[in-house]
């Protein structure tokens, strides 16, 4: 049985600050944007608790509230929404085709792609095993499970200061564990952490293998960069925070990306190697990776859009789209 294809003029691809702003500022110029919402709607923001820089709060928004928010002030303005994975694209010619979990196929005159991140994993022995059952690469979704007791953070980065930080909060001992002697995290973050009388700290060590008693985490092996000698250390939990991945997979190299996989865009514009599909938001930024850079990329994807789709409409459609 023939499959029926759903055309639309628009469609964006992740539910996180850009991909929610790029709804907004689509549905207010009439582009009725589809967009498909992911594994994880709302995007990052959704697993943090709160949010204090996002410009407009004095006093500080939840994560989820703020994504909750953003989703009903998009749908306020024609936006349609639909839950899925977006599992391929094909951009060879236009209209572009997509396929959503595997069986729902779209035809889009435009895309946009706002697929975000997600977190790196190490890739030693025993992480990907042990996940969720002591390993987390969430201290704001799982912190609450670790009361009292003994955790490591690991990574150097803000990240780490701040999870470590905010998982204070419920263990007894936080224990920051980075591979190098110097940390990358910013001044603020690092003078934050080390105020804190909970937090101790284990650096200059590789991360070696995540060790289990039952099904449950108890120790990571670590080896020392400057003896070479390794060390076993007893945990309840171990959280991984050495950064993140961008969403890039299912594009299969069709689009120009950088050598991280980050999306490329030309310019100050959100454009991608091929024209009628832009990219915004931390599957295109690996440097600056907020909320609100990611909510300003989304608005200047849908203008991009916009006009793209203003000017197209007056030439052949037909036209194979440029590599
Ligand atoms: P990041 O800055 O890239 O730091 C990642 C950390 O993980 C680094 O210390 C890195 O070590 C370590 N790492 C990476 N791969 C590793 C591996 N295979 N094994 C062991 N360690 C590894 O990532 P992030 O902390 O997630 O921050 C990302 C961006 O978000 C940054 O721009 C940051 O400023 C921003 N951010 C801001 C805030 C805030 O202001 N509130 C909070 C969180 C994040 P090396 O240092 O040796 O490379």
């Amino acid at each position: 049985m023939k499959m029926t294809t759903k055309h639309v003029r628009l469609m964006i691809l992740g539910t996180g600050p850009a991909g929610l702003t790029s709804a907004i500022y689509a549905a207010r110029a009439n582009l009725e944007p589809l967009v498909i919402e992911g594994n994880e709607p709302g995007g990052q923001l959704t697993l943090t608790t709160e949010v204090e820089n996002f410009p407009g709060f004095e006093d500080g928004i939840m994560g989820p509230e703020l994504m909750n928010n953003m989703r009903k002030q998009a749908e306020r303005f024609g936006a349609q929404f639909e839950i899925g994975w977006v599992t391929s694209i094909d951009v060879s010619k236009r209209p572009f085709h997509v396929t959503v979990n595997e069986e729902d196929e779209y035809e889009a005159d435009a895309l946009i792609i706002s697929t975000g991140a997600s977190a790196r994993l190490l890739g030693i022995a025993g992480e990907s095993e042990l996940i969720g059952k002591g390993v987390s690469t969430c201290a704001t979704c799982d912190g609450f499970f670790f009361r009292n007791k003994r955790i490591l953070v690991l990574g150097g980065g803000d990240s780490a200061m701040e999870e470590a930080t905010f998982l204070t909060k419920f263990a007894s001992e936080v224990t920051i564990v980075h591979r190098r002697a110097t940390l990358r995290a910013s001044k603020f973050m690092q003078e934050r952490a080390k105020e804190n009388s909970k937090i101790k700290w284990l650096l200059d060590v590789t991360p070696f293998e995540v060790h289990a008693q039952g099904n449950k985490v108890s120790a990571l092996e670590v080896i020392d960069n400057a003896t070479g000698e390794k060390q076993m250390i007893e945990t309840d939990g171990i959280f991984i925070s050495i950064g993140h991945v961008p969403n890039t997979e299912f594009l299969q190299g069709q689009l120009q990306t950088d050598k991280m996989g980050y999306i490329v865009t030309d310019g100050l514009t959100t454009a991608t190697s091929v024209k009628g599909i832009f990219a915004c938001g931390d599957v295109m930024d690996s440097r600056y990776r907020q909320a609100v850079t990611a909510a300003g990329s989304g608005c200047k994807a849908a203008l991009d859009a916009e006009k793209f789709l203003e000017e197209s409409s007056v030439h052949d459609w037909s036209a194979t789209a440029t590599l």
